[in-house]
């Protein structure tokens, strides 16, 4: 049997207030208005020209109750103190959200990595080939049926309601680039398939790592295709990124974006592999079973086996293309587009007997 995985603290912090989980890391949440129903962010102790002040790590949705519980955190820890710098973790909008709004009350800088950075601002802006509309022409191609069009016609842009403003200036962060941050040295950690570049964090002298969304303690990281890049092998990239984690020691204490700070990351690892491998094989037991082509849209059942709302039949239609993408890069699906111009997906032709 393998360990369970360990949690220290299991009292999460009252919305406004802070735990110290390890010397001069603080945790807080915020509270989030979905399924996910928080985001715990991070407070560490800095100092830079030997006056003390402090860094935060990501900020919650840009909306009046999560700046109102960021008062509360100002008035009771962060007092006169600076704040030198905010470092965003990736582009999404529950980490993201803040940043200009911080980044004006402290004058601090926004630390995130490049591809983070400017997909914040291409998201934001529609560009680049991003847009709610090109979403669903994604969605559509690979089988969305016409019962979610009214829903996804009235979500409009959820990423600008959520993250207004977004700076137009950052500081660069590269994948191993070592951070000084109160004296000591943080390792940037790039991990890809969650989003392009997100950067997670490990402090070797105190045996943390913050983690991000790329390694979770109970729910599997989203991984999906978004239109930009329709073709790519999101899911390929994760699993390759994950792999990083069995190089930290065994004990380090992992903070995560969702979910409580926990020990056991090389076994979470194992874990996540072995969710992903289940629904893989699921997914080519259903497309020998169908005996027909397969769109993502079709096994959204197989994969996710409850009614799904608009919002999260998007985010599932995701999820089910990346991992049609994997099987079909790995040689264990192919694909078939019909017709009616929809991707679908078949197990690999059977090779003659003999052909070698
Ligand atoms: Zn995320």
């Amino acid at each position: 049997m393998p360990a369970p995985l360990q949690f220290p603290f299991p009292e999460t912090p009252p919305l406004g207030t802070t735990i110290e989980v390890a010397p001069g890391v603080r945790w807080l949440r915020m509270v989030l208005p979905f399924a996910l129903d928080h985001i715990n962010l991070w407070l560490l102790d800095d100092e830079q020209d030997g006056v003390p002040g402090f860094t935060i790590v990501d900020c919650g949705l840009s909306n009046d109750s999560t700046r109102a519980a960021w008062e509360q955190v100002f008035a009771t820890h962060i007092g006169a103190k600076p704040v030198y710098r905010l470092i965003v973790t990736h582009y999404h909008p529950d980490h993201a959200g803040n940043a200009g709004w911080l980044v004006e009350r402290f004058g601090c800088e926004l630390w995130m990595t490049q591809g983070e950075y400017l997909t914040a601002h291409a998201v934001m802006d529609n560009a680049a080939g991003y847009s709610p509309e090109a979403a669903i022409v994604l969605y559509k191609a690979n089988g969305m049926d016409t019962s979610h069009d009214d829903g996804l016609a009235k979500r409009g842009h959820f990423y600008r309601k959520s993250v207004l403003p977004l700076p137009n200036q950052y500081r660069r962060m590269l994948d191993g680039e070592t951070l000084t941050i109160g004296g000591r040295s943080w390792k940037v950690l790039v991990g890809n398939g969650h989003a392009p570049e997100h950067a997670s964090l490990y402090c070797a002298a105190i045996g943390v790592c913050i983690s991000g969304d790329m390694l979770l303690p109970k729910i599997s990281t989203n991984v999906s295709v978004w239109s930009v890049d329709p073709n790519g092998d999101p899911l390929g990239q994760f699993l390759d990124s994950i792999r990083a984690y069995r190089d930290l020691p065994e004990d380090t204490l992992i903070l995560p974006s969702h979910g409580l700070p926990f020990r056991g990351a090389h076994e979470r690892v194992t874990a996540l592999e072995q969710h992903h491998a289940e629904r893989l094989a699921e997914l080519e037991a259903a497309m020998v079973a169908a005996n027909a082509p397969l769109a993502a849209f079709d096994v959204l059942e197989t994969l996710f086996r409850r009614k799904l709302d608009t919002h999260q039949t998007t985010f599932a239609m995701g999820e089910a293309i990346a991992h049609l993408h994997y099987l079909r890069n790995a040689g264990r699906a192919r694909r078939v587009i019909g017709s009616d111009g929809i991707v679908r997906y078949a197990p690999p032709a059977v090779r003659q007997a003999g052909a070698g």
